[in-house]
């Protein structure tokens, strides 16, 4: 048998959905040696993390930590604590992750509801308020930025509405944190996750989760043993706190770049960071409009973070991505589920959201749509976007 090569994969900008890339001081703090995951170096490590991720969730809840995964993980965690076989959930869908909100509710033997909206569209505050009335769940659930459909969702009064009718807030936030504000304690969102490879510019594998006391208490107070050992917060709590005792290992070199991730975000500032990112995508859709690519999300709720844009009719969706990927190194998303072959997303998130990737990937899109038979004047993408960030 023959040996593979060194690893050495052509370089990439990932703005797609997600992965986007790790900033290059993550990427140096992830070649740090190992520490033992009870050393007590790595202890206060820990603790730097979860004080920083307080911050960046804008929370003082103690219930906060990464779980050992990704996304979807924090999301199963939120159910599986929360919710208990004949628990009444309402799911608020208006996208895939939504979908999978559905999915994951059932497979924990929930009474379920599902509110639905047509994709790109999101939900009003009235429409939800009847539901929580007639319905009076335990848990309603909704995606905060529904990254299918690059469409933000206000859920800043979700949380009181919720309160009001005794229902717990789940919020998935794994599209927003560390792009757009996040404000739990303000919004009184009572359990969100998020993940490391978006907003936070770390590779996938962690995510973050926070709980409220609300649902720390909902969580002291379930009848039956959460269905998951690896996600049960009961037990995973006395690692993060207390006692240390020994649950899973942690893994080490993800939240040496975690840590680092968060202290980027804190050293830039969050009202800073929030403009930063309006402000690139402001430019990259003056940019789009120009190469004539109408977004999906309306106008008022368009995630500045993940661009979510019609496909012009005729023009073939993977060759093309292929060929921005394949001589422009530049990976940007398809459609999912309904969506799959009409849009493209393209995401500035994090680190990636600085002009050099707006005008690189509206260069490079420009010449992959002419190629495709699209009549556009030359340059006029770019030009867009240069009078966008002159303002
Ligand atoms: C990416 C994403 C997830 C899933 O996260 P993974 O890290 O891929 O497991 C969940 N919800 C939303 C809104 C996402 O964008």
């Amino acid at each position: 048998m023959s040996i593979p090569g060194q690893l050495s994969p052509a370089p990439r900008l990932l703005l797609g959905p997600g992965p986007s890339d790790a900033h290059p001081r993550v990427l140096s703090a992830m070649t740090t040696p190992l520490l033992g995951h009870l050393d007590p170096q790595f202890l206060e490590l820990m603790n730097d993390t979860q004080t920083m991720l307080r911050d960046v969730y804008q929370t003082k809840n103690t219930l906060t930590f990464p779980v050992s995964a990704t996304g979807m993980a924090g999301m199963e965690t939120c159910f599986v604590n929360l919710v208990e076989p004949g628990d009444k959930v309402v799911v608020c869908e208006k996208g895939y992750f939504g979908n999978r909100m559905t999915d994951v509710a059932s497979r924990c033997g929930s009474k379920l509801t599902v509110l639905s909206q047509p994709w790109g569209q999101v939900f009003d505050h009235d429409q939800i308020r009847d539901t929580l009335k007639n319905v009076r769940p335990k848990v309603l659930a909704i995606v905060h930025a529904e990254t299918s459909t690059g469409a933000l969702q206000d859920i800043s009064q979700l949380g009181k509405l919720c309160h009001e009718f005794n229902t717990l807030l789940i919020a998935d936030c794994v599209t927003s944190l560390g792009c757009i504000p996040v404000n739990l304690d303000e919004w009184e969102v009572d359990a969100a996750y998020s993940c490391s490879q978006k907003g936070l510019s770390c590779p996938p594998g962690l995510s973050p989760i926070s709980f409220s006391a609300r649902a720390v208490d909902a969580l002291k107070a379930r009848k039956s043993k959460v269905q998951s050992w690896y996600l049960d917060l009961t037990s995973i709590q006395s690692y993060w706190s207390g006692d240390r005792a020994y649950h899973h290992t942690a893994p080490i070199t993800m939240i040496y770049a975690l840590r680092e991730g968060l202290r980027l975000v804190l050293e830039e500032g969050l009202e800073a960071r929030f403009a930063r990112h309006v402000r690139n995508h402001v430019a990259l859709k003056a940019g789009l409009g120009a190469l004539e690519l109408p977004y999906i999300a309306a106008r008022g709720c368009r995630l500045p973070q993940l661009n979510a844009v019609r496909i012009p009719e005729g023009v073939d969706d993977v060759a093309c991505r292929k060929r921005l990927l394949n001589e422009f190194g530049i990976e940007i998303g398809g459609g999912l589920g309904e969506f799959k072959g009409k849009a493209w997303r393209i995401g500035l998130m994090g680190y990636n959201s600085r002009p050099s990737s707006v005008f690189q990937v509206l260069a490079a899109l420009e010449q992959v749509l002419r190629g495709a038979g699209v009549k556009l004047t030359p340059g006029s993408g770019i030009a867009a976007a240069e009078r966008a960030y002159v303002g």
